[in-house]
């Protein structure tokens, strides 16, 4: 049970200290981090991996926070 908190606490980004851990993600999308970004719009945006697997690895995100491919909205999952 106590394995399963702490994944929970680190899957939802909750600090010990009780403070939320900022998304990378939406660090990303909001230009407070640094990405090699290649595209971008009202819902998605494309960026270059920083561990990429292949030469030409991008990797899309939604504009709006999601958890999971669940929260996504289709009609951005679909664009
Ligand atoms: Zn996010």
């Amino acid at each position: 049970m106590r394995l399963l908190l702490i994944g929970w606490l680190l899957a939802t980004g909750v600090a010990f200290a009780g403070e939320p851990k900022p998304c990378v993600f939406c660090e990303i999308v909001a230009g407070r981090a640094e990405a090699a970004v290649v595209y971008r719009d009202e819902r998605v945006v494309a960026f270059m991996d920083i561990a990429p697997h292949n030469p030409g690895h991008v990797l899309v995100i939604p504009a709006r926070h999601a958890a999971d491919i669940l929260e996504v909205p289709a009609a951005t999952a679909r664009r």
